[in-house]
């Protein structure tokens, strides 16, 4: 198949893209790296009268490191991300995460505010940026907005943005020297989406857990955050039984859909051994990961 026709934009600054959004609003789409949406137009999945091609616009990609803030461009090439040496200690938790991302030719075109914009509930860095507490930024002509993780992921391939607005900047916090992360992934084949992800990471001090975020991908109809888990983890001192309880406990409340590969009690079987396997190498505890979750 073929698209159908469209007016084609090339703005080459965010201004003049923002103008364009208010024009033409729900008409448009916002072509990043095509990965996802040029699929979509083939088959006319998506069939927009008007195609704003943002690779060309200036300020909307790079990765930066601002007051303890690590700041990324929207149009930051996934496989830019995932070389980048800035993104270590937590924040190592975006390498390990895109890494699942598809295979290196995807990636090179792939960009990271496409993938969140995409929202595909099995995908990677949506449940990467949710535990690590980042911070969307979302433009349109007349402003901008900060958006939570938890606001921005609606369900399944929606997320908040308007269609006048665009999504131009991932923040990710500091987090505290000596926090650990982990990302573990089941799917069927090197570069699948995700049957079910989790993205987890921990702060320690004097043994208790002051910081935590645990995201899951696969697991639900939008990026999960595991709440209970959190709360659970903050202020304790963590052991085996403990993260054995905790991910066994979040697994079973969880209702994903099911697909052609596998019931929901599948892929709770699946949320249930990788969060404890990734709390166990996050938190820092020894034997947690074997130890069986009833
Ligand atoms: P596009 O395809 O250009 O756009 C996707 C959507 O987001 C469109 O609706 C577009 O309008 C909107 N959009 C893009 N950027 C913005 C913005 N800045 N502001 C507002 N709206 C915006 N992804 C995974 O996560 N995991 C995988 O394992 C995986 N495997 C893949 C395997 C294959 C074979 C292919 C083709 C793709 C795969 N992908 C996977 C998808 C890939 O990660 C895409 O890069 C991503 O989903 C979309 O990013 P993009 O830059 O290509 O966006």
């Amino acid at each position: 198949m073929k698209p159908g026709l469209f007016d084609y934009f090339t703005p080459t600054s965010i201004p003049e893209t923002l103008e364009l959004l208010r024009e033409y609003g729900g008409d448009a789409k916002v072509l990043a790296g095509g990965q996802s949406l040029v699929p979509m137009l083939n088959f006319r999945l998506a069939r927009p009268a008007q195609l704003v091609d943002i690779n060309h616009v200036a300020g909307l990609d790079g990765i930066a490191v601002e007051d303890g803030t690590l700041r990324i461009g929207a149009m930051t090439r996934q496989r830019t991300l995932e070389a980048n040496p800035t993104a270590e200690g937590a924040w190592g938790l975006l390498h390990e995460a895109v890494g699942h991302v598809g295979h290196v030719q995807i990636r090179t075109r792939g960009t990271v505010g496409g993938s969140l914009a995409h929202a595909d509930p099995a995908a990677e860095l949506p449940a990467a940026v949710s535990a690590l507490g980042a911070t969307l930024v979302v433009q349109r002509a007349d402003g901008t907005r900060e958006v939570a993780p938890e606001e921005f992921f609606e369900g399944y391939f929606t997320t908040s943005l308007a269609e006048d607005e665009l999504l131009t900047e991932i923040r990710v916090p500091a987090w505290p020297s000596g926090t650990r992360s982990c990302f573990l992934e089941v799917s069927r084949r090197r570069g699948d989406f995700a049957q079910v992800a989790v993205a987890a990471v921990v702060a320690r001090s004097d043994g208790r857990v002051t910081r935590a975020g645990v995201a899951l991908a696969g697991a639900a109809a939008s990026t999960v955050q595991a709440h209970s888990i959190v709360d659970g983890l903050i202020g304790s001192e963590p052991d085996a039984g403990t993260i054995a309880e905790l991910a066994g406990n979040f697994a079973a409340e969880l209702d994903p859909p099911p697909d052609i590969h596998g019931p929901a009690e599948y892929r709770r079987h699946l949320a249930r051994h990788l969060l404890q396997r990734a709390l166990a190498e996050a938190t820092g505890t020894p034997g947690a990961a074997r130890t069986s979750a009833a």
